[in-house]
């Protein structure tokens, strides 16, 4: 049988509420260029709350808050499965900065949402996360 491992997406909005942060890969070749939801792996015993704090303090050096699951799960490259929590950065946060993973950062409003490529598996991600905020 095979087991599902989650992969934890972060929609990071600003102070606001009105942006939504995207990342752009920097790495492996194939993603490269492409944008998501930075995140990544939760890893065993790990919350998917504790594992997006941790992505993020990693990815964007950042001190994170976890809102709200957003309603949905998508395939990735098996054995993974996508899901994405609502983000915010906690008051004193540093600014985002693409420290491993990422090559730049954009804080996208709602009319720049898709001027993006994203990766084909973030699109329906990107789009309940729209639904929702
Ligand atoms: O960042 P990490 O390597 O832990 O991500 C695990 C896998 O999930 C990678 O293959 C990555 O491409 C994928 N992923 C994704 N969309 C995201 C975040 C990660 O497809 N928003």
């Amino acid at each position: 049988m095979s087991e599902r491992i989650v992969v934890v997406g972060a929609a990071l909005l600003d102070a606001d509420g009105g942006r939504l942060l995207a990342a752009r890969r920097s790495a492996p070749p194939e993603l490269a260029g492409r944008w998501e939801l930075p995140g990544g792996k939760v890893e065993p015993g790990e919350t998917s709350e504790a594992a997006l704090v941790r992505e993020l303090r990693e990815e964007l050096g950042v001190d994170a808050e976890p809102g709200e699951p957003v309603p949905g799960e998508w395939p990735l490259r098996p054995p993974y499965v996508l899901r994405v929590w609502t983000a915010r950065l906690r008051p004193g946060s540093d600014a985002p900065r693409p420290l491993q993973d990422h090559d730049a950062l954009r804080w996208l409003t709602p009319a720049e949402v898709w001027d993006v490529d994203w990766l084909d598996q973030d699109v329906p991600a990107v789009r309940a996360t729209l639904a929702r905020t």
